[in-house]
């Protein structure tokens, strides 16, 4: 198989905008960076060296309402999933993402105007090789009913399942092999959703204060209606911003995981525990230079969770 190779902006691009929860107007700027580097978060509204932040599991210090990495010096940046799922579907692994506030810009909710920002900036090979994490046995988290787990596969792999109590949502699931585009295709739209209610309680809280019909789904009080006039774009699009979700959480191991995920009304905090348990279980992964993405043979079945568990 071919080695792949780092990958980085072809040049600086910048984008303003409104945070979800904070509600702050943010400007935002992708810049290049070397091999290495990694993706790095640079509050430059903030003085010092501590205003710079590596998008790492080990930095996210709030998964309440989204992924929010943290330092010592209590310098945040707020809601980074959408933007890491996105780096992560145009393969960038260096970047210097500036924002002049404590938050990421919501834009529509979705990871595509990332991805286009970051098509529109381009993208260059760098010298170095791009190395990957390889799943050699299952690692699971649980929560009561919820659960998220990695186990090996040939590709990245992602499988979720919502059930809300909710007739516009209720139960769905899906599974992607993240290979040949599919990120772009079939994930990169889904927004971000919230409830009618919920909008109101969340800004009491000083939350959702950005929130709006313009960078969410909005369900109605009684379940049923999504209030957004333009309607859905994909049918099932809440599931599949949770599996977008799910990409930009993982993408914080640093480097891409070969493996399948499988998350049971996972979330932010699953996730990240899931990271924290498997880079404690030094033989459940190896470091392993990343290759071409292979052509998957949609017949290819992961295993059971219970029997994982058994
Ligand atoms: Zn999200």
């Amino acid at each position: 198989m071919k080695p792949t190779f780092q990958k980085t902006l072809r040049s600086e691009i910048a984008c303003t905008g409104t945070g979800l929860h904070s509600g702050a107007h943010v400007t935002m700027t992708i810049r290049p960076a070397e091999p290495d580097t990694g993706i790095v978060f640079r509050r430059t509204d903030i003085a010092g060296k501590g205003a710079e932040l590596a998008a790492r599991w080990d930095n996210v210090v709030d998964t309440v309402m989204g992924t929010t990495i943290g330092n010592a010096d209590k310098v945040r940046v707020a809601t980074i999933e959408h933007l890491m799922a996105a780096l992560y579907g145009c393969e960038i692994d260096n970047a210097i993402i500036e924002v002049t506030g404590p938050e990421v810009p919501a834009m529509d909710g979705s990871a595509a105007p990332f991805v286009f920002l970051i098509e529109c900036a381009g993208i260059q090979q760098q010298d170095a090789p791009r190395m990957a994490i390889e799943i050699l046995k299952p690692v699971l988290v649980k929560d009561g009913e919820r659960s998220a787990a990695l186990m090996p596969a040939p590709v990245f792999s992602i499988e979720c399942e919502i059930d809300f109590d909710r007739a516009a949502i209720s139960r769905q699931s899906c599974r992607f092999h993240l290979s040949n585009g599919t990120f772009k295709s079939d994930i990169c739209r889904a927004r971000t959703f919230g409830f009618e209610e919920e909008v109101s309680q969340l800004r009491a809280a000083g939350l959702a204060r950005g929130g709006s019909l313009k960078n969410a789904i909005v369900v109605s009080c009684d379940g049923d209606k999504v209030l957004n006039e333009e309607g859905l774009r994909y049918e099932d699009e809440f599931v599949r911003h949770k599996a977008l979700d799910c990409i930009g959480d993982l993408y914080l191991a640093g480097t891409p995981i070969r493996g399948l995920y499988r998350g049971l009304y996972s979330g932010h905090t699953l996730n990240n525990q899931l990271l924290h348990k498997l880079f404690k279980e030094r033989d459940a992964f190896r470091r392993v230079p990343a290759e071409e993405a292979v052509h998957v043979d949609e017949t290819w079945e992961p295993p059971h969770l219970n029997a994982m568990e058994a």
